[in-house]
């Protein structure tokens, strides 16, 4: 897929629409998600223009992607969730459901986030089904049945 200029992260980039910053580096920049899926939710982007991790890895020269990985550790630092622990998730086409195609790392923290993907064992005595609902929209890339409620 070609890169598209007018998708709302290049929009960021330019100043064209706000957001709440969190870090920048060079090369990268790191901002509030406007829908958050849980307490502490923050989107990384490269400044370049990249479609998604496949095109990043590919294409990207090589400052670019030791600044990209960097930017996330220490947005992570400067969020103060590397105590806690955080879930860092990026999209890459269809069948992970990324909506904008701009290269993005989520960064997902501040409370217990449940399994992994849609399905995923639960661990007694945890609602984690509703949060596993909650977060299913950015998460689910498993194609996995649901269990019917009746059974
Ligand atoms: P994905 O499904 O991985 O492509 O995720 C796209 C993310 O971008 C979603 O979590 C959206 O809430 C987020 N998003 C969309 N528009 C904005 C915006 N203007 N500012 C911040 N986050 C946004």
């Amino acid at each position: 897929m070609a890169y598209d200029n007018q998708n709302i992260f290049a929009k960021i980039l330019r100043g064209e629409i706000p957001c709440t910053k969190v870090h920048e580096t060079d090369h990268s920049l790191s901002f509030q998600d406007i829908n958050p899926q849980a307490k502490v939710h923050v989107l990384v982007i490269p400044k370049g223009g990249y479609v998604s991790m496949d095109d990043f890895s590919a294409n990207a020269p090589a400052a670019e992607q030791a600044d990209y990985v960097a930017a996330i550790g220490a947005t992570a630092r400067e969020l103060g969730v590397d105590k806690t622990g955080y879930r860092i998730l990026a999209n890459h086409g269809h069948h992970s459901h990324q909506e904008v195609p701009h290269l993005h790392t989520h960064i997902l923290a501040g409370e217990p986030l449940g399994p992994m993907l849609e399905g995923g064992d639960l661990p007694p005595g945890v609602d984690y089904v509703r949060k596993a609902r909650r977060h299913s929209p950015a998460i689910s890339v498993t194609g996995k049945p649901r269990p019917s409620p009746t059974t």
